[in-house]
């Protein structure tokens, strides 16, 4: 097990002022006893793209088994990780948590591969489609529980962290030239963790993932052995949960070793904006083991078999509809027609698809194409 510095609390410098916070757009009056971040949080949970989380795939489609993360469950991990690194070194525990809710909200259905078919429908027209963004216009156009402004009214830090989950790369308005601040460099750290470990987890369930072969990944072997030691007994299945339990442990005491260390020298949150590159990162050890972790994850469960079909599958789907939506736009519903005026045509295809839940995707294409007329 990794030993922590004695005080990992050192951050508390690092850790971002809500008092100097850009607010929101739309001046609010304070609420009595939730602070800015606080309600930003409780905006996300209650949003309909958050609720639809349920029904979007993660990795594995249901089916096979019914304990499979979906992208609510897999957000709920990444949460609660987040949290708990965040507190450990004295961050804003309550600015993670939104940012964490928030950080799938713009995924499309079926997971990776939808993603990648609605990009790949967009280039032809010279755009592209990055959940990330997508989840930025979720919160400031398309979600709209308010009668005197448009979106959920989020602070800019809480936008900004959406933006910027995986890559600085973002809109003026988000300011491109500056890092977030560290509860936002923390999210995509946090899912790291939790999606390698729970397709490790998932993986296993679903038959891919074979003990002995999992034993290439150095730290996995390592835990197995120890929990094959201490449990002889144990059922292999409560083993490889400890393994997994483990990891989870040992990679997040890896991030939050590696996030003190990286911070040595860093004076205060404007240095934290203003650095190279970020300074949420791993140690080097758990960097690696990490990185070797996704490569085993990636021989063995993504490039299957059984996921390739899957996959294959879902990218027909909503090709077929965003092509049929495209010809024939009034096949959307009028409101969201009125709500989208002036866009490109494929982007209003594009967003609409990117909000649907695997199930009304597949409802979808089966009542534009009655079986055998795709
Ligand atoms: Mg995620």
């Amino acid at each position: 097990m990794a030993t922590l510095p004695s005080s990992p609390s050192n951050l508390a410098r690092l850790r971002f002022p809500l008092e100097g916070s850009r607010g929101r757009r739309y001046p609010e009056p304070v609420h009595p006893y939730r602070n800015e971040f606080q309600r930003d949080r409780d905006r996300i949970v209650h949003a309909r793209a958050f609720r639809r989380l349920e029904n979007k795939t993660q990795v594995f489609t249901p089916g096979l088994s019914d304990h499979f993360r979906n992208r609510l469950t897999h957000t709920i991990e990444v949460s609660q990780i987040a949290r708990t690194v965040a507190r450990a070194l004295s961050l804003d525990e309550d600015f993670t948590e939104a940012l964490a809710l928030a950080h799938d909200i713009g995924h499309p259905p079926f997971g990776h591969a939808g993603e990648a078919e609605l990009d790949r429908l967009m280039r032809r027209f010279g755009d592209r489609f990055d959940h990330n963004l997508h989840a930025l216009r979720i919160v400031e156009s398309f979600e709209n529980p308010y009668p005197r402004f448009p979106g959920l009214n989020l602070t800019f830090e809480v936008r900004e962290g959406i933006a910027k989950h995986s890559s600085d790369a973002v809109p003026a308005e988000y300011l491109p030239d500056l890092r977030p601040p560290l509860e936002a460099q923390l999210i995509d750290l946090c899912d790291e963790i939790a999606y390698n470990t729970a397709d490790l987890d998932d993986g296993y369930v679903a038959g891919m993932i074979q003990i002995d072969a999992a034993r290439e990944v150095e730290k996995f072997r390592e835990l197995e052995e120890a929990a094959a030691m201490q449990f002889p007994g144990a059922p292999e299945r409560v083993r490889v949960q400890e393994v997994v339990r483990g990891l989870i442990d040992w990679l997040v005491s890896g991030l939050i070793e590696g996030t003190i260390e990286a911070a040595a020298g860093i004076a205060d949150v404007e240095e934290v904006r203003r650095a190279g590159r970020r300074i949420a990162r791993f140690s080097p050890q758990t960097a690696a083991e990490s990185a070797s972790l996704k490569r085993f994850l990636h021989r063995t469960v993504y490039a299957s078999g059984e996921l390739d079909q899957a996959r294959r599958e879902s990218a027909g789907k909503i090709e077929i509809v965003f092509e049929a939506f495209l010809r024939d736009p009034k096949l959307m519903p009028a409101n969201y027609l009125e709500e989208s005026a002036g866009e490109p045509p494929q982007r209003v295809v594009c967003d609409y698809i990117a909000g649907m839940t695997d199930r009304f995707l597949v409802r979808t294409a089966d009542q534009l194409f009655p079986s055998g007329r795709v």
